[in-house]
């Protein structure tokens, strides 16, 4: 265990932005992770758990607290069943997966963070979502200061969502358990017409597990979604913003607004999102509503590969890119009547 004091934590998050904490623990069991959260919860000190600080806003002034990074270590396949410590680094975890011949996450190569924080939001790229191969989650409940498994069904799993994230205090994650599947080398059934384009195939077909997971790294690349420390297109959390899901009478004025403003044929694009709702691209609003790739011109910028990402130059502010946010969100509320939700975790700053 690693403890710092008037820690730095922007070196922490992949926007390289925020504020020093108060006291930063390094836990590297997961005795130590609870010996960490039980001291701060004793003394009535906030915790902050950071993970691999891809999906956080810290605010200019920091944290006053103690921020708990977890760093343990674990990774250990018993047929297709998959134990990862929270710790370890996801995208490398689905490397070992893919090489050891088992389908299931192979679409979500390339993903930042860790482990333990994929549950979080239930992290989901190119038709994967953990949710569909989250058995369990192994986790220390503050409330009742005991370690409790969690079976899937009891995760509250939704787009971008789950009880862990609905209630942030509660739990600290410190293991993940998933079914894989042994289908002969080949991946799952693509479910994405990108991918599926991109490999020549079609959505539905399986394809060879290595080449999902490569031309998943390949497209998520060309989008400046891998990280890459030379490239301030990925001095981001990703998405910035989900998509929203209407009610489909509220996706209808959305149309009709679309159609008054972009013209009879603009056609705005819609995924069925079960019970009534539809989905809609929080991309598209963005740049249609005007805010395109590269735009800003201050530290703080809209990523020159994708309109989602907002993405720190080199010398951005948190209060910069909020200031962008802010700027994103009133402009598509103005021109949609679309209020967009920030997909990262704000500590000690709001959009
Ligand atoms: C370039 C880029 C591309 C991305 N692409 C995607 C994508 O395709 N799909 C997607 O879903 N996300 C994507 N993300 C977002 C991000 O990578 C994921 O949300 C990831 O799971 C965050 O993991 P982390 O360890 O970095 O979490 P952190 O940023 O460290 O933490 C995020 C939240 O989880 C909590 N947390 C972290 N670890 C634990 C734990 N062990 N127990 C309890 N709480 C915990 C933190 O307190 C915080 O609230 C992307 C981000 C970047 C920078």
């Amino acid at each position: 265990m690693q403890e710092l004091h008037d820690a730095p934590l922007a070196p922490l998050t992949t926007f390289r932005l925020g504020g020093p904490a108060t006291r930063l623990i390094t836990a590297g069991t997961d005795a130590e992770v609870i010996a960490a959260v039980r001291e701060a919860d004793d003394s009535g000190t906030p915790l902050l758990v950071i993970g691999g600080g891809s999906n956080l806003v810290i605010g200019d002034e920091g944290f006053e607290g103690t921020a708990l990074r977890i760093a343990t270590e674990g990774f250990s396949l018993d047929g297709t069943r998959l134990e990862l410590a929270a710790g370890e680094v996801w995208t490398d975890a689905v490397a070992r997966t893919v090489e050891a011949g088992l389908a299931g996450i192979e679409c979500l190569a390339g993903i930042p963070g860790s482990a333990g924080a994929t549950p979080i939001q239930n992290v989901g790229a190119y038709g994967q979502e953990v949710s569909s191969t989250i058995t369990e989650v192994i986790a220390y409940d503050r409330r009742t200061r005991e370690t409790v498994v969690i079976p899937n069904a009891e995760c509250a799993f939704s787009y971008r969502h789950s009880r862990f994230k609905a209630d942030p205090d509660r739990f600290v994650v410190l293991r993940v358990r998933f079914a894989l599947e042994d289908a002969a080398g080949l991946s799952a059934p693509l479910k994405y017409a990108e991918t599926a384009r991109a490999l020549g195939a079609e959505p539905g077909d399986r394809v060879p597990l290595a080449e999902a997971r490569e031309t998943v790294l390949k497209l998520r690349t060309g989008k400046g979604m891998v990280l890459d420390p030379e490239d301030h297109d990925t001095w981001s959390a990703g998405s910035f913003f989900t998509n929203p899901i209407l009610r489909d009478e509220e996706f209808a004025a959305f149309r009709a607004r679309v159609r008054e403003r972009l013209g009879q044929e603009a056609q705005p694009p819609a995924y069925p999102a079960g019970d009534g709702h539809t989905k809609t691209s929080a991309a598209w609003l963005i740049d249609r509503a005007g805010f395109t790739k590269g735009y800003g011109t201050g530290p703080a910028r809209i990523s020159t590969k994708h309109t989602l990402a907002l993405t720190n130059r080199g010398d951005a502010t948190t209060e910069d890119l909020l200031a962008l946010a802010r700027e994103v969100v009133a402009g598509v509320r103005e021109a949609f009547g679309i209020t967009l939700v920030n997909e990262p975790v704000t500590v000690g700053v709001t959009l």
